[in-house]
């Protein structure tokens, strides 16, 4: 169990109202974030949730199996508790633990509700949803990523050491880079399967992110696209190691032959390619 000093006055607990529409309360989530960060004097990354979860009356965070569940936040007498999932990995208690913090900005000031919360779940209500994103913003805060676009150009090998800057999963770190850039760029995530039960097996889109010229560009690609057989995305899953080179793209209004950095990641039960597509470059970085 971590107990965390009580010097706070949980300042900026139940700040946001439950009814408030959800664009208000996502960028009134964001400026807490940011508020935190600089009251913690957090200025570098890792940014790590317990060095802000005491500022919100957070006292103690405790590891626990809880089997679905990613993590709660208690209320109790001397404050709240964050309770865990031991079994999680660190990267994903980390988000955990992120998550619960911003719970805290819709807890009701007697602190009577507690959550259980699954992080990530696609038929999360609101709230959820609004704590994935301050989680998301309290690990990747946007303010530090677009400092770090400025030095950087968003490529494979920088989303790598990025995870390892952020403490935090590759998914989350390639799309906020990508969808953070100024240049257009997208990030294709590919998986094996069928198309919902349709056509056969192969390599095809799961999800996407586009860059902001990208995006007002209304660039589409269709989920479940199949990966031509002799792409570097196909060889990059096969073979395991990260490919770099020019390729013919027909995704959606994605059409072209454009750089392609593609990259293969392992988890247990399964495994996905990453692919960065640059519309205006030739090489790698
Ligand atoms: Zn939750």
């Amino acid at each position: 169990m971590t107990s965390l000093k009580s010097d706070a006055d949980g300042g900026t607990v139940g700040v946001i109202e439950r009814s408030l529409p959800y664009a208000q309360a996502k960028e009134q989530v964001r400026i807490l974030v940011e508020g935190l960060l600089q009251r913690a004097c957090l200025k570098q990354p890792p940014f790590v949730p317990e060095g802000i979860a005491y500022l919100q009356g957070v006292r103690h965070i405790v590891l626990e199996p809880l089997g679905r569940i990613d993590g709660c936040l208690l209320p109790g007498n001397d404050g709240l508790t964050i309770i865990l999932n031991k079994e999680r990995p660190p990267v994903r208690r980390n988000f955990s633990c992120a998550h619960e913090i911003v719970h805290t900005f819709f807890l009701d000031k007697s602190h009577n509700v507690a959550f259980r919360c699954e992080v990530g779940q696609p038929d999360s209500d609101c709230e959820e949803r609004l704590c994935d994103y301050g989680a998301n913003e309290i690990i990747l805060p946007t303010r530090y990523v677009t400092e770090v676009l400025k030095r950087h150009r968003v490529s494979m090998s920088l989303v790598t050491k990025a995870r390892g800057w952020f403490n935090a999963s590759y998914q989350p770190v390639a799309i906020k880079f990508t969808e953070l850039s100024e240049e257009p760029v997208a990030l294709v995530c590919w998986e094996w399967g069928d198309r919902n039960g349709a056509g056969l097996p192969k390599l095809r889109v799961s999800w996407r992110a586009l860059s902001r010229p990208l995006r007002e560009q209304h660039i589409f690609i269709p989920r479940h696209a199949p990966a031509p057989p002799n792409s570097g995305v196909c060889q990059a899953y096969s073979l395991g190691h990260a490919i770099g080179r020019m390729e013919e793209i027909q995704l959606g209004s994605l059409r072209g032959t454009f750089f392609v950095e593609s990259k293969r990641f392992d988890y247990p039960g399964g495994r996905y390619v990453l692919s960065l597509i640059f519309l205006d470059r030739t090489v790698a970085c």
